[in-house]
Order: C-alpha cells, then structure tokens, then sequence
C-alpha cells in the first residue's frame, strides 16, 4: 500500500510544504484508487478532469478532496444523485468549494449520495448504492455515503459533505472516519442544493478532528449571499486544539442511552467516556426531557420543507422533462414522475399531506412546539453541562437491499443525530471501537451553538489516546501503487 495515504490531509500538506512529495504525485495517486475502487464501491458519481490551480502557503494546500454532489461547482455536473438533475451543471461555485479551491485544494471529484441527500444509506442514489468498504454487504450510511467512503477507503484524504438531520455524521459512523456539522449559519450554505434550509449545514469528513478543524477554518465565515450566515467573529479552531479537557463537564443524556443501543455500542461509547475521563473530563448521566420527540418533530419539518423546495423542478425552470402532456399541468407531472425516485417522492406527498388543511395545526405546528422544547431542554443541560457524549446510531449499520423494508425504522435510527439540527448545535462523529462483524462505531459529541472548538478540542484528546481513527479497512487505498 502506499504510505502517502496513511497520512492525515494535515500531514500530507505538511509534506508537500516541505518537497517532500509532489503534489501531482498526490493528485495522480488518487485519481488512481478512485479509479481502481469505483467500480466496486461506487463512491464517485463524477471525476474531475479540470486542471486547478496550485496555491502555496495554506495549511492544506494540494490535498485531493472530494465534494458531495449536491454542493455546485462551475462547469462540473451536480446532480443530486437524482435523475432529475443528471445532466445539469452549474454556472456558479459553492462558497465553500470556493474558499477551498483558492486555498490550494484539489477536487478529484463528486460524490455519491442518497438522491436529494433524502435518506440514512446512500442506496436512493439513480446512479446506484454506494458500498462499505469495511464489508460489501454493508451501506456506508447516508445521506453522504460516498463522501465518507471516499475518505475511508484512502480515494482521498477529506471530503464535504452536508448534514440535514444526521447525513455528516451518519456515513462518518458507518465507515470509520471523523465526521463534522458545524454550528447552523457558520459555513455558508450558497451553493448547496436545498433539501430542509433551516437544518442543512455543509461540514467535513476527514480521518481526524485535527483535519475536520483546518477544513472548518478554511470553510467557516460569513457570507452576503447566505441570508442565514452567522456574522463574525470566528476564532480559529485548530488554535483550540489543546487535548486538555480539565474543567470540561460532559453528560450523557438517559433518552440515549437507553435499552435500545446495543451491547458493543454501549460499551464503546463507556469506554470513550472513560477515556475522556483520563483527560480531564468529568462524565455524567443526565436527564433530557422529550429529546426523544425531536427525531419525529425532525421528520415532519424536513418533508415540509423538503416539499416546498423540490417545487421548483418541473421540467421547465429546473430538472429533466418528461414527455409531452395535453397542457402544462400534465407536462409537470410526467416530468416529476420521471425525475424523482420513490424516497424523494414519499417525502414530497408527505410534506405536501402534512401542511394542507388542518394538518398544519396538527402536525407542523406541533412539530415546532416540539423543536422549541428541545431548544429549551438544551439550555437547561448546557447550565450543567460544556458537552454531550451519545451513541450516533443504536447498532449497525444496515445491510445492503434492507433501506425499502421499513421506512419508518429507518428514519427513527436518526434520534440520535438529528436533534443537533433541530437546535442548530455543533455536533462531531468519531470512531470509537469496532464491532465483531468488522464495523466501526461511533461516538457524538454535542455543544452549545458556537462551541465548535469544545467539540473538536474533546475529539482530539480522545484521538490522542486511542487508535480507533487509524483503523482502515483492507481495501484501503488499494490500486494506488506501491511507495
Ligand atoms: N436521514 C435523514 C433524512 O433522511 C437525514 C438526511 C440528511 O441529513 N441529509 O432526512
């Protein structure tokens, strides 16, 4: 295997830096696993072929990365992982494609998704599921399967992903790798197709916490062209990365840590706690009244919004056009029908169901009475609380082909997860252990809004002081040659 890949995103900037390798080297080593694993793993839905260019004197300058593909970059296909957008390609680049790009980084290209970045496994995508590259029989998680898989399986060094309810952290989980979603509002969502505005937040997935820090701080900032961008200040991240965790009080909320988590999830998650403990940490058990509501609060809100933002592709304004109708509503409708696959259209019947007539009463605005208490159970833990330790999922992750069984199964496995959106926390997957069948583990950690650096501060004592973020899987960065 080449060692060029058993190092960070941090390290191999570092090298190139120093002349120690060069970045072409790097870039064409990529290229090569990307090649190699797609077939199997089905990561990418595009390569890259641009040339881009070499900006020196940033802290990840000429490190391959990965963009998911409902982030928009000029001239290079963005599709949603939809039919509905195979064939379009976007005038104008993402902010944080942007500030990465002039920063020295190079896109190898765009990443496989759940369609729309609507589901938890990366199978909904037209253009096929994405694998685990920790067992083929396995979903990575979604919705930025092929972002994590990416970096898990050494086709790059870090990727972005998005993170509506759970979708960074998720795949992060499922795969082994170091998973962020930022603060709401701290990096721009201009340029990220719209699934839930109020809950999306594009954030990075990278082998560890130090890489997920140096990212953010190239990412982070405000932005005119994001109504809901934070304004600044913003403290570097990766200057709060001291491992000392005395003095932090972390809880471990009851509502998840409960029966439902399995056995080797509790006790990687015990295990972390005890390892932040050595730290400096302390560790408690604490009481969250009705965060257990927030994941179905989560799913109504999401599918309403989702409802009004896929409204626009009709065929005409945006998206694939169907064949011909008698009049122009009929000509919407062949176009959607053909465009959309069965979990997006499932989400836009409910959506649509959930706020007609009296259903706004009964479910949307009950939903948001739900999402405000849990912003207020919240304040009241972070009185006693800096941090919040949580399993990201109750147990594996799911078998390939299982994703249409039971829809609604699968959307309560993100409890964990999507209250972080709901509330607009800052909120970091790691992995913690691996699971006799091979599969990573994960750990979340959740903070205050703005505590972005609390939450990588913990993740790097932890990575201090464990291996677990330098497991790989076999296939890792196969096909890339030999050093
Ligand atoms: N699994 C969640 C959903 O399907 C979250 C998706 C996301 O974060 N983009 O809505």
């Amino acid at each position: 295997m080449n060692r060029l890949f058993d190092l960070t995103a941090l390290e191999l900037a570092g090298a190139i830096a120093r002349g120690e390798v060069r970045r072409d080297d790097a870039i064409h080593a990529a290229f090569a696993v990307c090649t190699a694993q797609n077939p199997q793993l089905n990561s990418f839905i595009s390569l890259t072929s641009a040339a881009q260019p070499d900006v020196v004197n940033s802290p990840l300058s000429g490190v391959p990365m990965a963009v998911k593909d409902n982030i928009c970059m000029a001239r290079s296909r963005t599709t949603c992982a939809s039919r509905m957008l195979e064939h379009f390609i976007p005038p104008y680049t993402a902010t944080a494609v942007e500030r990465l790009l002039s920063a020295g980084a190079f896109c190898v290209g765009k990443t496989n998704l759940d369609e729309f970045a609507i589901g938890s496994t990366s199978e909904t995508s037209y253009f096929g599921p994405v694998k685990n590259p920790w067992n083929l029989a396995y979903s990575p998680g979604g919705s930025s399967g092929g972002s994590a898989v990416a970096v898990a399986s050494g086709q790059v060094w870090y990727a972005l992903g998005s993170d509506t309810g759970g979708s960074i952290r998720h795949p992060a989980a499922c795969c082994g790798v170091t998973g962020m979603k930022p603060t709401y509002g701290t990096v721009s969502r201009y340029g990220l197709v719209s699934y839930a505005s109020s809950f999306d937040q594009i954030g990075p997935i990278a082998r560890d916490a130090a890489d997920c820090a140096a990212i953010l701080d190239l990412i982070r900032g405000h932005d005119d062209r994001d109504s809901t961008s934070r304004p600044g200040p913003y403290a570097p991240l990766s200057g709060q990365l001291t491992g000392d965790l005395r003095g932090i009080r972390i809880g471990i909320p009851d509502v998840y840590f409960d029966q439902r988590v399995d056995e080797p999830t509790r006790q990687a998650i015990s295990d972390c706690a005890d390892v932040l403990r050595q730290r400096g940490a302390t560790v408690a058990l604490c009481h969250a009244a009705g965060l257990e509501h927030a994941v179905h609060a989560y799913y109504v809100l999401a599918c309403t919004q989702a409802s009004s933002n896929l409204a626009r592709y009709d065929g005409v304004r945006f998206g694939c056009r169907g064949c011909e109708g008698s009049n122009v509503q009929e000509q919407f409708v062949h176009s959607r029908s053909l465009g959309f696959g069965r979990e997006v259209k499932r989400r836009i019947l409910l959506g649509t169901h959930l706020l007609s007539g009296d259903n706004y009463e009964t479910y949307y605005k009950k939903a948001l009475s739900v999402l405000h208490q849990a912003e207020d159970t919240f304040r009241s833990l972070w009185q006693e609380f800096d941090l919040l330790l949580t399993p990201v999922m109750p147990g594996p992750p799911p078998k390939l082909g299982q994703e249409s069984n039971n829809p609604v199964a699968l959307y309560q496995e993100d409890r964990y997860v999507a209250c972080a959106n709901l509330a607009g926390l800052p909120a970091l997957s790691m992995p913690c252990g691996i699971r006799q069948e091979g599969l990573p583990i994960g750990a979340q950690l959740l903070a205050p809004p703005m505590g972005d650096g609390t939450v990588l501060n913990a993740a790097f004592a932890f990575q201090q002081d464990t291996h677990w973020h330098r497991r790989r899987p076999p296939i890792f960065g196969l096909g890339g040659g030999t050093t």
